[in-house]
């Protein structure tokens, strides 16, 4: 017996272990950050995937990038590799918001945490969204149109309906423009989504948009310079490019060139330095495996995701100096030059 009473002191000793310190959060150096991009065909997206690297390695981690060029297939795989290649968080910004709830829900049973970027992840199990108040993005654009063209016949030519942000900024277009529509002040004779945001499908839908109306249009929604440029490819068909009031979204310089030359209303600026850094430092906090506390959250349709939303700025040509040439979006060189 005695041999016995050794034995268990013995195990005792071993199972408690002088009390340990909470277990050390990672590493900054160790982290690693997946990135997996949609597209890089408009501007704005090669200044996300060059602000985001940037950010993220200057806070110390590393970053993989991926972009599927609007694939849903590819898409998947490509995250696929990265939650394999050991990220300790996936930054994803969605070609199909619904589509693309399956790589959440094969990130999180490797114990990848998830945030999606710009554009909303639906129906899935997501952890944090970041992006502008993409409603807002359609406020502003009605609220410009109206006020330039406060009646007659307005052409709405929207963004893909894959994309969640084509909807919410469809929200604010319509909100803004229902008092004027429900007065009769103003009519919209075509209101079409843009298939994959792809600037020939905009400029087919306006060519439609104009031949069924007799190009008796007044006033032009674009969702933004992208499809903004292909309506005015189907404008120029008719010998019309640059004459009817069009509103964009994103700052592209081609739309802030249109807007010098008088070819373009408005565009509406959404920071994407802000929304890079922002993504960045919260990405590194929960790959620490650090609480994130957010002022507001979204529903996509599966939960309250919390949410940081960034305000975005309608540019005219009054204000394209103090907004995008001031932040360094664009130089002062190629907004003016000839
Ligand atoms: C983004 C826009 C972009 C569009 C097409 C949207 O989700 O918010 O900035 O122009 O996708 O890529």
């Amino acid at each position: 017996s005695l041999v016995v009473v050794v034995l268990l002191s013995a195990c005792q000793e071993e199972a408690a272990p002088p009390p340990s310190p909470d277990p050390p959060t990672k590493q900054v150096e160790d982290i690693r950050i997946g990135f997996s991009m949609d597209t890089l065909a408009e501007d704005r997206w090669k200044k996300d995937r060059d602000l985001f690297k940037e950010a993220v390695e200057s806070l110390g981690a590393e970053v993989l990038i991926t972009a599927a060029n609007g694939d849903d297939v590819l898409q998947v795989a490509q995250a696929e590799t990265l939650i394999q290649s050991g990220i300790d968080v996936l930054v994803i910004v969605p070609h199909n918001a619904e589509a693309t709830a399956a790589i959440v829900h094969k990130a999180h049973q490797a114990g990848i945490k998830v945030i999606s970027y710009d554009r909303l992840v639906k129906n899935a199990d997501i952890d944090l969204y970041v992006s502008f108040d993409n409603e807002r993005v359609g406020e502003l654009q009605a609220e410009a149109m109206l006020q330039a063209v406060p009646s007659g016949n307005y052409v709405f030519i929207g963004g893909a309906d894959t994309d969640n942000n084509a909807h919410l900024l469809k929200k604010g277009v319509f909100s803004v423009l229902q008092p004027a529509i429900d007065s009769g002040e103003i009519r919209i004779i075509y209101d079409q989504w843009t298939a994959d945001w792809l600037p020939s499908n905009a400029r087919d839908n306006m060519k439609e948009a104009l031949q069924i109306n007799e190009q008796q249009v007044d006033a032009i929604l674009a969702a933004n310079d992208a499809t903004g440029g292909g309506v005015q490819e189907a404008l120029a068909s008719y010998g019309m490019q640059g004459e009817i009031p069009m509103t964009g979204q994103d700052a592209d310089l081609a739309g802030i060139r249109r807007i010098v030359k008088g070819e373009q209303l408005m565009t509406v600026y959404k920071p994407i330095q802000t929304l890079s850094v922002t993504a960045a430092e919260l990405a590194v906090t929960l790959a620490r495996g650090e609480e994130v506390k957010t002022s507001t959250s979204v529903n996509n349709g599966k939960k309250e995701v919390p949410s940081v939303l960034i305000e975005p700025i309608a540019v005219t040509r009054d204000t394209i100096d103090e907004t995008v040439i001031q932040d360094g979006y664009h130089t002062k060189e190629e907004v003016y030059e000839e």
